[in-house]
């Protein structure tokens, strides 16, 4: 070995090292102030030899020379923290460049041996021991398996992609094997066929809730399911929830409750489209597996892991799940009885997928059995509240009211009343038949204090809600009573509503809603109706209606004979964001004859209107922002509007227009519509008092010559040269018959369409750029409603295709549409700007 400081041979006696290192038996070297190598033990010189093939008393470089250079300054950077005193003590990991010019790994930890001014010149240092240990084979162990990892990785990622864009591409033609079938089945079919048709439709059913859930589980696999972190409310949605499967609890005859305390019912953040999907799992399962009982859904406020929470339970009286099988129930494809799963169809990864959902929601879900037979499934999960938290108004209480529940189900009864008592209600009885509320009824009326409301179950064993009314009705001594049925959902056709009017005062829909029922409670005020007992069989006191929740709707009370004044007194309300539209609809309305017509721009808006003035109808577009035609429609319900509310939908689809009557509306308009549309629409649900004679409704503004003129502005023959005809482009007579030949009108329609589309125009291409294909699609689809509506096919279509071109993802069409799009609007400006109107 070169000495390094050439005056003197380092003479450290490498006895000092042993007792200075106690790890004798791993390769330790001594570098001094330049880095130089001084000394070393003899396995430093083993390994080092070994490394380098060079002999260590040979070498006359600074040990970072031996370092590879991508780590060489790791190494200079520490030992000057070593020397200046900076750092004492240091380890890392370093490449080392050995003789075959392949890397090895070195763990190196170093030490610092302070200046000793009392030691000779030569030993006073300071030093640096360095201890080195070769850890190649550990190191490229690590990236063996680390590489492994990544291969792995990259296979579930490649795997999970596969199956999500698989799972989009068979959920079209599903859409379209269930609409067709749809539509199919309102053909006339005979018997066989349309079991046929029906067998489809399950099917495909079956098929797309099992590309859901492959979807979902694929994006839950490949960690790409993205909680959203927005406000809504529990009860809102597991009544929802709940909504949506009750039908099919009844129709298997079981009672379905909810049960939500008000100190549960709580505002909070949170996903709640996942929320509502665990609770329609559960309830779905419940309902699948359980033939007789019933099954209650019940939300409590709870602690977990110390910070707020609520539990969900779903509790059935059906099949159970045994013991030895309960532990896999959360494990994908689990399935325990493959006999109904046939029957029912099902996955075996609605809990799997339920189970990761409420673990990304930072809870957990179990299983228990119930007592006496079924299951209990539960999840809780922490909850942060809403910001918005706000009590919700309900009617006043009428404090001395005395309530009678009667259903033969004793959860009913126990949440009914413990809702009525939340509310403030303290004389409340219950009695589990109807023979016990007869005879409650006539003790308490005879002790002088009678009940003032019953609430009676449709749906009870020998004596039916009915029967029970009936019995009321025709006994003086008790029938000054308010009685509301309770019906299940989907058992009250207009029949029986119209009995409903004479027997009782009100119904409230199955499974019972907090709001519905207080609702239905809290109003007092009634409207008596016109009736005139035509031979009932069993003579009956007609009952006043009520106005309240769940009263027989505006529409319905038009078919026994309550007069409209159509246009002083009927209230319409147009909910449609695009102002050209919106225009549009009222003209149409004014022309027909309405007087009273207001108009929203979104659903938020609606809600407010309809808060603070009364409507008839309520025409609702589907697609707007901030709040969309269904939740507007839903909110609208569950805020007892009872009257028509019409969809004003560019999709014609069948599932949609089922969509739009489970949301809760009447009808659909089908975009783009003609004025013919609407003034049938609002025949069919205004009643008679619309039949106007539409041709005298002369309109002052137009005279005939102007519409002739514009007449003769359509070009009767087809271009030769294959370019579109300009009655595509914009047909002009038929834009005029819609506008009643106000050509003022349709001119100012123009201009601010025109100002509309181009800003939409303009604005597309960037917003195609930075891939926000929901607010893309949505200004397309806003075109294209327009464009139809304004009897611009041409454009319309153009519009069309982008937004389906968008919707579908078809990056590569896309461009082209939009070309197609801008060009389609170009030709239609150019079209206007010939029109001289
Ligand atoms: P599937 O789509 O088959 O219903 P799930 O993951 O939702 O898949 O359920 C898995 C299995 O767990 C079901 O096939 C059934 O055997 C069992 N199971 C789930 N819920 C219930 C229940 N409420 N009662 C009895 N068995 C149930």
């Amino acid at each position: 070995m070169k000495d390094p400081m050439p005056e003197e041979s380092v003479t450290i006696p490498f006895n000092l090292y042993q007792r200075l290192f106690s790890h004798a038996s791993t390769a330790i070297g001594l570098l001094n102030e330049n880095g130089y190598l001084v000394d070393a033990n003899d396995l430093f010189k083993r390994t080092f030899d070994s490394l380098t093939g060079q002999d260590i008393t040979s070498l006359d470089e600074p040990f970072t020379e031996f370092l590879h250079a991508r780590d060489a300054y790791k190494f200079a950077y520490h030992f000057s923290r070593l020397i200046t005193g900076s750092s004492h003590s240091v380890s890392f990991n370093t490449l080392f460049r050995n003789a075959s010019g392949h890397a090895r790994w070195l763990s190196i930890k170093a030490w610092t041996i302070p200046k000793d001014e009392r030691a000779l010149p030569h030993q006073r240092g300071p030093f640096v021991a360095v201890l080195v240990e070769d850890e190649t084979e550990e190191q490229q162990e690590g990236k063996r398996l680390l590489e492994a990892k990544e291969i792995a990785e990259r296979a579930i990622e490649t795997k999970s992609q596969f199956l999500a864009n698989m799972s989009h591409e068979i959920r079209t033609p599903i859409q379209t094997i269930i609409g067709m079938s749809e539509l199919l089945q309102d053909t006339r079919l005979d018997h066989e066929q349309s079991e046929y048709a029906r067998q489809i439709r399950f099917s495909a059913d079956v098929l797309l809730s099992l590309v859901n859930d492959i979807l979902d589980y694929s994006k839950i696999e490949a960690g790409k399911l993205a909680l959203e972190h927005i406000d809504f409310s529990v009860e809102e949605m597991i009544e929802q929830s709940v909504d949506m499967i009750s039908l099919e609890a009844h129709k298997k005859g079981l009672e379905i409750a909810i049960d939500i305390p008000k100190d549960a019912a709580l505002h909070i953040k949170g996903d709640p489209n996942r929320f509502r999907q665990i609770i329609i799992n559960l309830v779905k399962n419940a309902v699948k597996f359980t033939h007789e009982g019933s099954i209650i859904v019940s939300c409590r406020k709870t602690k977990y892991h110390d910070s707020e929470a609520i539990t969900i339970t779903v509790a059935d009286t059906g099949i159970g799940i045994a013991p030895e099988l309960r532990p896999k129930l959360f494990t994908t494809f689990f399935q325990g009885d493959p006999s109904t799963t046939r029957r029912f169809g099902g996955t075996g990864l609605g809990l799997a997928i339920s189970r990761h959902l409420v673990q990304s929601m930072g809870g957990e879900i179990s299983m228990v059995p119930n007592e006496g037979g079924g299951s209990i499934f539960r999840f809780i999960i922490p909850i942060e509240h809403s910001h918005f938290e706000f009590a919700p108004s309900y009617p006043k209480v009428q404090q001395d009211d005395r309530i009678l529940i009667v259903d033969d189900f004793s959860e009913t009864r126990r949440i009914l009343a413990n809702y009525l008592f939340e509310q403030g209600y303290s004389h409340i009885e219950e009695a589990a038949s109807g023979e016990e509320a007869l005879s409650k009824l006539v003790t308490a009326a005879a002790a002088g204090r009678p009940f003032s409301v019953a609430l009676i179950d449709m749906i009870m064993p020998k004596m039916d809600g009915w029967r029970l009314a009936a019995e009321i009705n025709n006994d003086k001594a008790i029938n000054g009573i308010s009685l509301i049925l309770m019906v299940p959902q989907g058992t009250l056709g207009a029949d029986a509503k119209m009995t409903l009017l004479r027997w009782f005062n009100a119904y409230i829909v199955k499974p019972v809603k907090r709001r519905e029922l207080y609702d239905a409670l809290g109003t007092t005020e009634v409207t008596p109706l016109d009736l005139d007992s035509d031979g009932d069989q069993i003579q009956t006191n007609d009952r006043p209606a009520s106005t309240g929740t769940g009263v027989v709707p505006q529409a319905h009370r038009g078919t026994i004979s309550v007069r409209r004044e159509i246009k002083t007194d009927t209230h319409l309300l147009i909910v449609e964001d695009h102002p050209v539209n919106q225009q549009l609809f009222c003209t149409i309305l004014e022309k027909i004859g309405f007087a009273y017509i207001s108009t929203a721009s979104d659903g938020i808006e609606a809600l407010e209107k309809v808060q603070a003035q009364p409507f008839d109808i309520i025409f609702m577009d589907i697609q707007m922002p901030r709040m969309n035609g269904y939740e507007t429609t839903r909110k609208l319900r569950q805020r007892n509007f009872t009257g028509p509310i019409i969809a004003v939908t560019a999709s014609a689809l069948a599932d949609e227009r089922e969509q739009c009557i489970e949301a809760g509306m009447n009808d659909v308009l089908i975009k783009p519509y003609k004025r013919s549309d609407i003034e049938a629409m609002c025949d069919k649900w205004l009643g008679e008092s619309l039949s106007i004679d539409l041709q005298s409704t002369e309109d002052p503004g137009t005279s005939s010559g102007e519409i002739e003129e514009l007449e003769e502005l359509e070009e009767i023959a087809e271009p030769e040269d294959g370019s579109i005809p300009d009655r595509d482009i914009l047909n002009t007579n038929q834009l005029l018959d819609n506008f009643f030949g106000n050509t003022e009108s349709v001119q100012k329609l123009l201009t601010r369409f025109m100002e509309r589309t181009e800003a939409e125009l303009t604005e597309l291409p960037s917003l195609i750029a930075k891939e926000d294909w929901e607010t893309a699609r949505r200004e397309a689809h806003t075109i294209k409603g327009s464009a139809l509506n304004l009897s611009a096919q041409d454009l319309g279509q153009a519009a069309g295709r982008l937004e389906l071109d968008i919707k579908d993802l078809k990056r590569e069409d896309i461009p082209a549409a939009l070309k197609a799009l801008t060009e389609a609007y170009m030709r239609f400006k150019e079209r206007v700007a010939r029109l001289t109107l």
